[in-house]
């Protein structure tokens, strides 16, 4: 069966189409610029990469170029041979805990939520409505960022401040990269055969986020309301103390809003070093001497290391530890440092066993305490796989 895995961003689509229950992957490819000017799409097909700069004026006609193109290349003979459309949408509120089925009721109502992810929300929905039009007779299913963290409990999602913010506005630690962490931890509870793992998956690429897991349970992760905090970013701040806004909005006469958008993207790696938002610039800069990047990265790891800390603490003891995503999955250098940063854990890296890039491997020794893994995530993989299970159910 076809299923097609969809990531609408506000200029962006990303899809991949996938054979299931195979998990081959059929083709896929990225939209970039809709709605502005110098507008491209790439598809992947075969071995091959196909790129076209065509006028994309919105997400309808990026769709309808791909539809045209999955049938001019004979990647599907009908489109009705896409029997699923599993769309990746941020921010399901504490209401979505699981993914779902969208119709117009079930858009409506996760529409509510926009306010709380203004930048994806509207896009991804958009998205929707799109695939709706374009295939009526596929089975379209939502699955959210903020789904699996939804498991937490009160003490775990509330922070302590005055309690009518969440009763009235919904203030409360929603978590994010939660398809991420659904997905890597499944992983290893097939790999070690049990479905009752004290796990700390850590999701480390140009976002990052952690998250301690207890038998399939979410207990805490370290983004919160929104994805800004938590650990050092590429380009955000995570955790800092609030009263930084009011002083800088003062000092500097920027609004609230100019602050929060150089939180988000002019902090972190970026902020620190002065470099770049990239690991890999990051590691280049420092064996070159650069004092600013060798902070950022003492930095960068330092809070990594002291969420797998705290996570530890409230497992009671983790059974494994995963690293995964972008830096997780390809920076020998940050896993060792990480690695050497919880040695207080009675973690111990194999350095032979950690030269390698976007594999299944585990990384320590027979004798670590608590075994750390690398397991490449796929999101996409994951949001096809629940649109099937929802296909198959049908
Ligand atoms: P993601 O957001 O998961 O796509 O991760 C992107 C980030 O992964 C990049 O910004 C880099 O910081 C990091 N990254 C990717 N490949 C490497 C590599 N070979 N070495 C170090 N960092 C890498």
């Amino acid at each position: 069966m076809k299923i097609i895995s969809i990531n609408a961003g506000s200029s962006s689509l990303k899809f991949t189409l996938f054979e299931l229950p195979e998990k081959e992957v059929i083709a896929s490819g990225l939209f970039e610029k809709i709605g502005i000017d110098g507008s491209l799409y790439t598809i992947k097909y075969n071995g091959e990469k196909i790129v076209k700069e065509v006028p994309l004026p919105d997400h309808s006609v990026a769709v309808e170029c791909l539809m045209n193109d999955l049938i001019e290349l004979g990647i599907v003979k009908d489109l009705e041979e896409i029997e699923g459309v599993g769309h990746r949408i941020l921010h399901g509120g504490a209401e979505f805990s699981k993914p779902v089925v969208l119709d117009e009721e079930v858009v409506k109502r996760i529409s509510k939520y926009n306010e709380l992810g203004p930048l994806h929300n509207p896009a991804n929905l958009l998205g929707v409505e799109v695939f709706m039009k374009k295939l009526p007779h596929a089975i379209n299913v939502g699955v959210f960022d903020t789904a699996f963290h939804q498991t937490m409990e009160m003490d775990h999602f509330l922070y302590p401040v005055p309690y009518e913010w969440y009763e009235k506005y919904g203030v409360r630690r929603y978590g994010f990269h939660g398809t991420s962490h659904r997905f890597v931890y499944g992983e290893i509870c097939k790999y070690l055969n049990r479905d009752d793992l004290k796990v700390i998956t850590c999701h480390i690429g140009n976002g990052g986020s952690i998250t301690a897991i207890d038998s399939g349970k979410v207990i805490e992760t370290s983004m919160g309301f929104t994805p800004l905090a938590g650990i050092m970013m590429g380009t955000r701040c995570g955790d800092i103390d609030p009263s930084i806004l009011e002083y800088m909005v003062n000092k500097t006469g920027k609004t609230i809003g100019e602050i929060t958008n150089e939180l988000n993207k002019k902090s972190g790696y970026l902020g620190i070093s002065g470099v770049s938002s990239d690991s890999r610039d990051i590691e280049a800069a420092v064996e070159q001497g650069n004092e600013r990047a060798i902070l950022s990265q003492k930095m960068y790891i330092q809070k990594i290391a002291n969420y797998i800390a705290m996570y530890n603490n409230m497992l009671n003891g983790a059974d494994a530890i995963v690293l995964t995503a972008g830096v997780g999955e390809n920076s020998c250098l940050s896993r060792k440092l990480i690695l050497e940063n919880i040695a207080s854990l009675g973690v111990k890296l194999d350095e032979s066993k950690n030269d390698f890039r976007g594999e299944f491997r585990c990384i320590t020794t027979e004798d670590s305490k608590i075994p750390v893994y690398v397991i490449p995530t796929n999101e996409e993989l994951m949001i096809a796989l629940d649109t099937y299970e929802f296909k198959m159910a049908e």
